[in-house]
């Protein structure tokens, strides 16, 4: 019978969780769906010295954000627990002790300065390696070389170690990888790794192992920063006897800086000013704050789907797919080998399809979010009306205000150029009449306005056409937006009005003081 499946997100808490990071989770996740299997959140937080406290809160948030739901995890419980591996440190002394006891690990005693030494005499000998290997552990201070006795007291002493694994010298270890198919180690290469050490604190390939087996785990889907470790893993299950229920291992491709040319990194999104992370991550100490996709105005299902084809496709030209369709489409088999480029431009191009396609009474509560947050009054018809009008025009939710903004405040200032090529002659006399002919009291509807505009521009026997940039230009200050009859009606009859008298007394200032 085949496995049941059941998948890992394993983040450790030392920071704010990387995009790479959340594409992780979310193919673990569409990989768990798709088989009716299960997706486990376990905080991998066996390295103190680097825990950040905000990091699993923030870590929760993006899961949740994202519509990724694990089905076992530290908030939800379930039936492997405890899902925090400080909390699970007498499974993996157990475990340790077991190695130790059928010579597959051993304690070591020497000090910082003592593995320096090792190194560098290694170094002047011109060794292949400078690893705690099958040959320098032989001139070591460990449970191989000392006397039982000798280490006995050394732990009675309460002298610091640390459990190594012992590798075998010639050993040939190979993983099958779902994505890069056949990687092969000879051991000879390999480092007896630290597992364990003497504050009872397991390495992060002790408690992974240990827990990927205790939990059931049937395929460990990672970045592929991992590889490296895989072999040593492999050996792990081989030497716990536990190599029939090792999961399949696929390794994820690396996202790479727009140019393609190396790791995406911090610097990149900072230095470029576009988000690489999903959430805003505010926290003291740290030089400044990081930019969200969510805060930035990206749409859930938007930002998913970017990061879904970041290292995937789904084999045809459609690109457009949300969290459901996603999940009955994955396969790792379409997970590419090479690395992503991330490209800011199809995360926008994502985020305007959805926008288009969103339900207008969703882009209206967030006209009205962004309009209070702002300290302005925005009635819920008049949110609808702005959020049809500009669905169009936008890249990012907050420019529902941005791009809006004459809807709450007259102008602060006029596009100069417009002015200066246009308020003569026949215009002032066409927007004059124009307003004049406004009745303020009357609520007039955008085909309305363009009647009075068309009689006004008759009147003056010249074509509407001919004012219709300075009139935009008095109603909004700007020389570009959508529907100009649009925004007059949202703006009432009476508020268009008065913005046109402002602005034909402030058109003559422009004028003489050009003079
Ligand atoms: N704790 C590791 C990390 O932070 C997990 C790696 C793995 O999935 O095995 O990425």
């Amino acid at each position: 019978m085949e496995k049941e499946v059941r998948v890992r997100f394993a983040p450790s808490p030392t920071g704010v969780l990387h995009i790479g990071g959340v594409r992780t989770a979310l193919y673990n996740y569409l990989f768990a769906k798709k088989n009716n299997g299960k997706m486990i959140l376990r905080i991998e937080d066996t390295d103190q010295s680097r825990y950040v406290p905000e990091a699993e809160n923030y870590i929760n948030e993006s899961l949740a954000w994202c519509g990724i739901v694990p089905d076992e995890s530290p908030l939800a419980g379930g039936p492997y627990g405890p899902y925090i591996q400080s909390e699970r440190k007498e499974l993996y002394k157990e475990h340790v002790n077991r190695l130790l006891e059928e010579g597959k690990a051993y304690y070591a005693f020497d000090t910082a300065e003592e593995l320096d030494a090792m190194r560098e005499k290694l170094k002047e000998a011109k060794a292949n390696s400078l690893n705690y290997n099958s040959i320098s552990r032989n001139s070591m201070k460990n449970s191989l070389t000392l006397s039982k006795e000798e280490v006995e007291q050394k732990l009675e002493a309460g002298e610091p170690y640390v459990i190594r694994i012992k590798v075998p010298p010639k050993e040939e270890i190979r993983l099958n990888d779902m994505i890069r198919g056949w990687v092969m180690v000879h051991s000879s290469t390999m480092d007896d790794k630290v597992l364990m050490k003497s504050d009872g604190m397991p390495t992060y390939h002790l408690a992974n192992v240990v827990d990927d087996y205790l939990m059931k785990i049937s395929h460990v889907i990672r970045g592929e920063e991992w590889l490296p470790s895989a072999p040593l893993h492999v050996l792990l299950y081989q030497y716990l006897g536990w190599e029939d229920s090792m999961p399949k291992f696929a390794h994820l491709p690396l996202l790479l800086k727009p140019d393609g040319n190396g790791k995406l990194s911090k610097r990149d999104a900072q230095k470029h000013g576009f988000p690489i992370f999903p959430l805003e991550w505010k926290v003291k100490d740290e030089d400044s704050e990081l930019k969200g996709f969510r805060e930035e105005g990206y749409l859930r299902d938007a930002f998913v789907n970017f990061l879904a084809f970041l290292g995937w496709n789904p084999g045809t030209e459609e690109e457009i797919f949300s969290l459901e369709q996603l999940i009955e489409e994955f396969s790792i088999e379409r997970i590419n080998k090479s690395g992503a480029k991330f490209d800011i431009q199809k995360a926008i191009w994502f985020n305007q399809q959805y926008i288009r396609k969103q339900p207008i009474e969703l882009l209206a509560s967030n006209v009205s979010r962004l309009a209070k947050e702002a300290g302005f009054d925005c009635s819920p018809e008049k949110a609808l009306a702005i959020a049809d009008l500009l669905r169009e025009r936008i890249d990012l939710i907050p420019e529902l205000l941005e791009k809006g903004i004459y809807f709450f405040t007259t102008p602060k200032s006029y596009d100069e150029k417009v002015i200066r090529k246009r308020w003569k002659g026949e215009a002032k006399n066409v927007l004059t009449y124009f307003a004049e002919s406004l009745n303020a009291t009357d609520q007039e509807t955008s085909d309305g306005f363009q009647e009075k505009l068309n009689a006004a521009a008759e009147k003056n026997n010249v074509g509407a056409g001919s004012v219709m940039q300075l009139l935009r230009v008095a109603v909004s200050g700007e020389q570009g937006g959508p529907d100009l009859m649009k925004i007059m009606e949202i703006l009432g009859t009476q508020e268009t009005v008065s913005r046109i008298y402002s602005a034909m007394t402030e058109f003559d200032k422009i004028i003489n003081d050009a003079r």
